[in-house]
């Protein structure tokens, strides 16, 4: 791996490095006001190797209320106008940025913890780094998105490509430090866009391989329940967090010492964390209501076997059905993601099934997306709500179907307003 513009520099307590997450909900007219997670897990790294580090969260804005994914889906050719011409957000991240005088600026596409979730964009991050870049700056890029987009790298001076980024370039840094590296949670106080920060990490990486997401080349990674504990402490503000891992492993012992920990700082906060549906049973569920979750989410993705088959998901549509009806049963919130269309022999009636199975599932909400990474033939313009994946997929006529199951608010970002 090779991040020469990063950790040769990132030596000197007067090197000013900015973390910055691109635009990208803002592209469509919306916003993402989260903290970006692995760029404050690389500033913490950053920190204790001396550098002076600036988070920037150019996704957010003041809006309290969220449009549709129903306009999202409206708006995705945005992006096609943000990559090919002139665009407004590009122009002022840049004012942004080079207002805070940095040596190193590091650009986000997509976040390599939760690669699963559409936080931005290696092409418009590259367009963002020439611009930098013709300024004099050095240019790292990080994120899942670049996995995708080896085209995007060029644009920069080095791309981490690790796929767990943030402790890749760590782990460069600590090899040239002389003080120890330790794991620790992530800098929040590095942040000067006023990020929501309610998502927390309690491991990395899967243990799954569903061929759509990039999680599955990530090996799993457990972090210490001290580091767990110590980084909900500093989000004391939070009656609940996300629990981000790619799926909640944890139970037993592993749960009991994340417990203990929590006990020791004084935090018990409600959790919403993703299962696997073959991890749904009575006995887990109660287990994990007592830890403190009150919200579970589950990748059904399709209810169509061959999709399935495809998708690595070794899950039945009766299975599914049985997981959900036992998260409702032991009384917790239960939201579903679906995954629509892909290289799959007959995308639009696969949509049909699924569509007919979501129907009569007990879930609150409904988190729809198309196929949009690892697939033959993956544009620039994918998202998980590309207008354009819609028609390749045969989706059109059944796309509102499945937006009319979505609810008018979600607990992790309140209420949505239809803005057509
Ligand atoms: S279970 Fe599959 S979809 Fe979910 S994070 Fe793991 S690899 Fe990705």
């Amino acid at each position: 791996m090779a991040t020469p513009g990063l950790h040769e520099v990132a030596m000197s307590s007067r090197t000013r490095i900015v973390l910055a997450q691109p635009p990208f909900f803002r592209i469509f007219g919306s916003h993402n006001n989260r903290g970006p997670l692995e760029l404050a897990y690389l500033a913490r790294r950053l920190d204790d190797q001396g550098a002076a580090c600036t988070i920037l969260n150019l996704d957010r804005t003041d809006a309290t209320a969220h449009c549709t994914w129903r306009n999202l889906f409206a708006r995705s050719a945005l992006l096609h106008a943000a990559l090919d011409g002139p665009s407004p957000l590009l122009y002022e991240s840049a004012e942004r940025i080079l207002g805070l005088a940095p040596d190193v600026v590091v650009l986000s596409a997509g976040d390599a913890l939760t690669p699963w979730v559409d936080l931005g964009n290696a092409f418009f991050a590259a367009r963002l780094a020439e611009l930098l870049r013709r300024q004099g700056i050095r240019c790292v890029g990080i994120g899942s998105r670049f996995g995708t987009a080896p085209q995007a790298r060029a644009a920069f001076d080095a791309v981490v490509d690790d796929v767990f980024g943030a402790e890749a370039v760590s782990t460069v840094l600590a090899a040239r430090s002389t003080r120890p590296w330790t794991p620790a949670p992530p800098l929040l106080a590095a942040d000067a866009t006023g990020s929501t920060w309610d998502v927390i990490m309690t491991s990395f990486g899967c243990v799954r391989a569903c061929s759509f997401c990039d999680a599955a080349a990530q090996p799993y990674r457990p972090a210490p329940p001290a580091v767990v504990a110590a980084d909900v402490e500093q989000r004391a503000d939070r009656a609940r967090l996300d629990i981000g891992d790619a799926i909640f492993l944890a139970r037993g012992a592993r749960l009991a010492a994340l417990t203990e920990g929590l006990d020791r700082v004084g935090r018990r906060p409600g959790f919403s964390i993703e299962l696997s549906v073959d991890q749904v049973t009575p006995g887990r569920l109660a287990e994990l209501a007592a830890f403190g979750v009150h919200e579970v989410k589950i990748g059904i993705e399709s209810a169509d076997d061959s999709t399935l088959r495809v998708m690595g998901k070794h899950q039945r549509a009766q299975q599914i059905r049985t997981a959900c009806d036992r998260v409702r049963d032991q009384g917790l919130n239960l939201t579903v993601y679906v995954l629509l269309g892909g290289p799959v022999p007959d995308s639009a009636n696969a949509a049909l099934r699924t569509l007919d199975l979501c129907r009569s599932l007990p879930a609150d909400d409904f988190v729809i997306n198309v196929w949009a990474y690892n697939r033959p033939g993956a544009r620039p313009t994918d998202t998980h709500f590309s207008g354009d994946l819609v028609e390749e997929y045969g989706l059109t006529e059944v796309m509102e179907e499945f937006f009319a199951l979505q609810a008018p608010a979600k607990l992790s970002i309140g209420r949505l307003l239809d803005i057509a």
